[in-house]
């Protein structure tokens, strides 16, 4: 990974925003309030705009940039979170390229972010059952000594079957936990939006 792939990425998570905000707002519709598609595509086309002609040094600073913008310009739960997810991970990654275990270890210090400011763990129906098995999966991929590239298409499976898996779940997070065992039967959004995110890292590495 490299400061020109950084950059592609949150590009390619800003279209995969775009091309899917109508399916993350029904998805929202059902069990929260029907603005997660447009909270993360207003979201990133601000982190595009804001990264229009941002000089980094490192590839930390395009995560920066991109988690702090997330920060300021998008309400509600999943801007902050994200925003964090983003910065924290971006605040471990000082050179101009990165290696896939020190991306590994640079979301997983996302991961720990999104955790100290949502305290959601695994099984309470929230991006963090996305985040957890592809975080689990890249780290393995990357310990193996398996490329970025593999790791990052792990990492999107795994992303992909945990948002499956909030499916059967009852939410105890976030708005949809306000529905209780109403909540049951219905993909989280925000997970759904995690396994975009992981989607579009697999492509940009493996082209
Ligand atoms: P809001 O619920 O404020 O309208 P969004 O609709 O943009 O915000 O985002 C909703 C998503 O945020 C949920 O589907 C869930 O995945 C995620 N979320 C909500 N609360 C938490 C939390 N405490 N920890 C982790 N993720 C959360
Ligand atoms: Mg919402
Ligand atoms: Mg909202």
């Amino acid at each position: 990974m490299d400061i020109h792939l950084t950059r592609a990425w949150v590009q390619a998570i800003a279209a995969a925003m775009d091309q899917h905000k109508d399916h993350l707002t029904q998805l929202d519709s059902a069990i929260g309030d029907a603005d997660h598609g447009v909270n993360m595509q207003r979201g990133f086309t601000a982190v595009v705009a804001a990264l229009d002609g941002y000089e980094a040094v490192g590839v930390g600073d395009v995560l920066v940039k991109t988690g702090t913008t997330l920060i300021s310009k998008v309400g509600g739960a999943a801007g902050p979170l994200y925003g964090t997810f983003f910065r924290n991970a971006g605040k471990q990654l000082s050179g101009p390229t990165a290696d896939a275990e020190q991306l590994s270890a640079a979301f997983d210090a996302g991961l720990a972010g999104v955790q100290k400011l949502g305290a959601a763990v695994p099984g309470d129906k929230t991006m963090v059952d996305a985040l957890v098995p592809a975080l689990d999966a890249f780290g393995a991929a990357a310990r193996a000594g398996e490329s970025d590239a593999a790791a990052a298409e792990k990492a999107a499976a795994a992303a992909e079957t945990g948002m499956q898996d909030t499916t059967p779940l009852q939410a105890r997070k976030g708005r949809a936990s306000y529905l209780g065992a109403r909540s049951i039967g219905h993909q989280d959004p925000g997970a759904t939006s995690t396994a975009l995110v992981f989607r579009a890292l697999a492509e940009v590495l493996q082209s």
